[in-house]
C-alpha cells in the first residue's frame, strides 16, 4: 500500500531551537530544517516532505505569519493527504484557532505540534509528538488539531496550561477529540475525512486589544484604546463575564464603542468557563449596551475569530453574527 502523504510545515518553536553556549537560553536553529531531516524512521509509515514557513520563537508569531502559514497549506492542499505544523506551543492554540477560520470545510487534517524540549537534546518530547502528528495526519480527521503529549485536541478549543511531559494543553469547554497510545483511539465527534469545498479565507486585521479587568479597572482605559483607533475590543470579565456597572462602570465606554461601530467582545477569565451575559445583572447591563459574548470559546479563539472576522468585514451587525455562529466548532450552537 502507497505511504500516505504528509507535508511538515515548519514554523520555529522549542522543537527545533539550539541552546545558545553563552547565555544557556533556547534559540530558533540556523537550520531547522536539517533538524528534522535527520528523522528517517517516520518515513517508513509516511512519506514526508518538508516546507519552511518561519523559524521563529512563536512569541513572534503575528497574523501575518497565519496567513502565510494558511496560503502554505492552501497551495499544497490537494498534493497531500494532511498536513503537520511544528510550532512553538506558547502561542500555537492561538495560531491553530487561526488556521481553523482560515481553513473551513477541510477534507484532511492540519495538526498542530510542537515540543519543551528541543529535537536536538537528549530526552526530547519533540521526537515523539512529530512521531504521532505526523501518524494522525494520515488518520480519519479532517480539522485543524494540536497533537501533543498523549491527546488529540481541537485546535480552536486548545490552551496551554502546563510545561510538562504529560500535559501541555487542554481543552476545558470541549472533549479531547482522541488519546493517543496503544491503539490510539479517536471520538466520534471529530470531523472526518470526506470530499468538501475549502473555505479558503487567509487575511486577518491586526487591530484589536485584549484587556483584562480587575477590581479597580480604569475605564479609561478602554476609552484611551477607542481613540488609539483598534477596531475591535476584547474585554475579559469576572466570572461569566460579568464587569463592573457601578463605581469604575465601563457601560458608558461599551456603549460608545457601539456607538461607533466597533465591537466589545467580552470573554471571562475562568479556566474552563463559559462566557454568559444573562445569568447576572452586571453582565446582562454590557449586552444592553451592545457587547458580544464570546458564548464558550477560549480567549484565543475570540482574539483568533476577531481578526479574521474584522478583515472580512467592518459591519458591527455583521461582525456580531459571525462571532456568535459556530464556523469552525469552535462554540456550541
Ligand atoms: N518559546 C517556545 C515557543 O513557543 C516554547 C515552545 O516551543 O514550547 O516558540
Amino acid at each position: 500500500m502507497a505511504r500516505p502523504k504528509i507535508c511538515l510545515l515548519f514554523c520555529g518553536g522549542t522543537i527545533g531551537m539550539v541552546r545558545n553556549s553563552k547565555t544557556g537560553a533556547l534559540q530558533p536553529a540556523s537550520s531547522a530544517i536539517d533538524i528534522i531531516r535527520d528523522f528517517p524512521e517516520i518515513q517508513k509509515y509516511v512519506q514526508l516532505d518538508f516546507k519552511m514557513v518561519v523559524d521563529i520563537d512563536s512569541s513572534n508569531m503575528n497574523p501575518e505569519n497565519w496567513t502565510k502559514l494558511a496560503e502554505t497549506v492552501h497551495k499544497y492542499y490537494d498534493q497531500y493527504d494532511g498536513f503537520v505544523v511544528a510550532h512553538g506551543t506558547d502561542t500555537m492554540a492561538y495560531s491553530a484557532a487561526a488556521l481553523s477560520f482560515a481553513l473551513q470545510n477541510l477534507s484532511k487534517p492540519v495538526i498542530f505540534t510542537g515540543s519543551l524540549i528541543p529535537l536536538t537534546e537528549i530526552g526530547s518530547d519533540g521526537r515523539n509528538n512529530l512521531i504521532y502528528a505526523c501518524l494522525t495526519a494520515a488518520m480519519d480527521v479532517a480539522e485543524v488539531c494540536l497533537v501533543l503529549a498523549n491527546k488529540i485536541i481541537r485546535g480552536n478549543r486548545a490552551k496551554k496550561y502546563h510545561e510538562s511531559f504529560v500535559a501541555v494543553f487542554h481543552s476545558p469547554s470541549f472533549p479531547d477529540l482522541g488519546e493517543l497510545g496503544r491503539p490510539t483511539v479517536l471520538h466520534d465527534w471529530r470531523k472526518k475525512r470526506r470530499k468538501r469545498k475549502l473555505s479558503f479565507n487567509p487575511n486577518f486585521d491586526q487591530n484589536i486589544s485584549l484587556l483584562k479587568l480587575f477590581p479597580g479597572f480604569d475605564p479609561e482605559i478602554i476609552q484611551k484604546v477607542i481613540e488609539r483607533g483598534a477596531h475591535g475590543i476584547i474585554i475579559e470579565g469576572f466570572g461569566p463575564g460579568n464587569v463592573p456597572f457601578l463605581e469604575n462602570s465601563i457601560i458608558p465606554q461599551i456603549e460608545s464603542a457601539t456607538k461607533q461601530g466597533i465591537p466589545i467582545v467580552i470573554t471571562n477569565q475562568m479556566e474552563k468557563g463559559v462566557t454568559n451575559l444573562s445569568a447576572y445583572e452586571a453582565g446582562l447591563v454590557a449586552a444592553k449596551a451592545g457587547a458580544i459574548s464570546s458564548k464558550d470559546m477560549t480567549t484565543e479563539a475570540t482574539v483568533a475569530k476577531l481578526l479574521w472576522t474584522l478583515a472580512k468585514t467592518r459591519k458591527l451587525p455583521e461582525i456580531r453574527k459571525i462571532m456568535e455562529k459556530n464556523l469552525a466548532g469552535e462554540l456550541e450552537g
